[in-house]
C-alpha cells in the first residue's frame, strides 16, 4: 500500500510504500572513484596544497604536526564570492536581484584519500564536526551574511566531483526558502515542536539511534529512500552551543548512519539546518541517501514518492 504522509510541520507530502521486508539494494560502486583514478592529481590530496586557493586554517595530525589532519580552503569554482555586493535589490514589483555575495569554503575531512567521512574513527569525525562548529562561529558575524550552510555531496548521484572526502560551507547574503520555511511553520506552536517530535519518535519504529546528548530518527514523511535526522535532545540553536563534551556523541551518531550507508555503497548528501540571528529553529542534521530519482512528478508536486518506509529504514540502521 502507498501511504500518503505529511511533514511534520511542513505542508510538504510524501507518497510513502509501506510493505514491509524489502531490503537495501546495493548500490553500483561510485563513478566518481573510477573517474579520478592515480593517473590525476588529486587537488584535496597532502602534497597538492599549492593548487587550491590559499589555505584558510588546518587541524594538525597528533601524530606528526607538520602534518595536517582537516584543512580548509576557498572553493576555487565558487558559488558566491566576497568581493560582490551584499544587498538585495527589487527593480520593481517582478525582478529582486543582486551579487552572489558570500564565502564558498572547502574542507577537506582527512589527509587520506581512500577514506570516506565514514571510514574515520568518531574521534576523527569529532574534529570535523567542531571545524563546522568553527566555521559556522567565524563566517556567521561576518558583515552580510545571513546564514551559512554547510552540506556534504557524497558519491556522483550526491553531487561529488571529487572522489576526496570532504564538505562544504556556503555563506550567503540571503537565508535560503527551505530554512525560512521552517521558521515561519514552527511560529504556529506554543513551544518548540521539534522538541515534542524527539520524544514521540524515540518510542516510535522509526527511532534508529540515541546516546545522552542526540537522537537520530527516520522522518516519519521522509523524502528520500532511508532519510535519517539527527537532533540534539537539548534545544540548542545551533552546532555553535554544543559543550566540548557533546561533539563526540554528535560524532557516534553519524558514525552508525554513515557507516550503513557506505555498505550499500549509497550516494548521499547531508546538510545542518540551525537558527539563523533573532530565530529560534532547533538545529538538525539531514541525511538524504540519493537512491531515487526525482522524475516529473516530484517537480511538478514538490511530492515525492519513496519506495522504503521510514519504519524499515529505521530498521536498516537499527540492525
Ligand atoms: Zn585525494
Ligand atoms: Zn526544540
Amino acid at each position: 500500500m502507498i501511504q500518503l504522509r505529511k511533514d511534520y510541520i511542513l505542508n510538504r507530502w510524501s507518497y510513502i510504500a509501506v510493505e514491509r521486508g524489502e531490503r537495501p539494494q546495493q548500490v553500483e560502486k561510485d563513478k566518481t572513484e573510477n573517474k579520478d583514478n592515480k593517473k590525476s592529481v588529486c587537488f584535496f590530496c597532502p602534497g597538492s596544497e599549492h593548487l587550491t586557493p590559499p589555505e584558510i586554517g588546518r587541524i594538525s595530525r597528533e601524530d606528526n604536526k607538520n602534518e595536517w589532519q582537516i584543512r580548509w580552503f576557498l572553493n576555487k569554482f565558487p558559488a558566491v564570492e566576497e568581493s560582490l555586493k551584499k544587498e538585495i535589490t527589487t527593480t520593481n514589483k517582478f525582478y529582486t536581484n543582486g551579487e552572489a555575495f558570500g564565502y564558498h569554503e572547502i574542507i577537506a575531512e582527512t589527509p587520506n584519500h581512500e577514506k570516506q567521512l565514514a571510514d574515520l574513527s568518531v574521534g576523527e569525525i569529532e574534529k570535523v564536526l567542531k571545524v563546522y562548529a568553527l566555521r559556522m562561529k567565524e563566517l556567521s558575524i561576518k558583515d552580510g551574511v545571513k546564514y551559512v550552510q554547510i552540506f556534504k555531496n557524497s558519491g556522483a548521484e550526491g553531487g561529488a566531483s571529487l572522489a576526496h572526502s570532504h564538505s562544504q560551507l556556503v555563506a550567503t547574503n540571503i537565508i535560503p526558502s527551505l530554512v525560512q520555511e521552517k521558521i515561519d511553520a514552527l511560529k504556529k506552536y506554543q513551544s518548540c515542536p521539534y522538541c515534542d517530535i524527539i520524544k514521540q519518535e524515540e518510542k516510535s519504529e522509526r527511532f534508529i539511534f540515541a546516546n545522552q546528548d542526540f537522537i537520530s530518527f527516520a522522518p516519519y514523511a521522509s523524502r528520500f529512500n532511508y532519510e535519517a535526522w539527527i537532533f540534539p535532545k537539548k534545544h540548542y540553536q545551533n552546532i555553535t552551543e554544543l559543550k566540548e563534551a557533546e561533539f563526540k556523541n554528535l560524532a557516534k551518531v553519524f558514525q552508525i548512519i554513515l557507516f550503513k550507508l557506505g555498505g550499500i555503497n549509497a550516494p548521499y548528501n547531508f546538510y545542518l539546518h540551525y537558527s539563523p540571528n533573532e530565530e529560534d529553529l532547533h538545529f538538525h542534521f539531514v541525511i538524504a541517501p540519493r537512491m531515487n530519482i526525482w522524475a516529473g512528478f516530484e517537480l511538478a508536486t514538490d511530492a515525492f514518492v519513496v519506495k522504503t518506509s521510514p519504519e524499515n529504514a529505521a530498521e536498516f540502521y537499527r540492525e
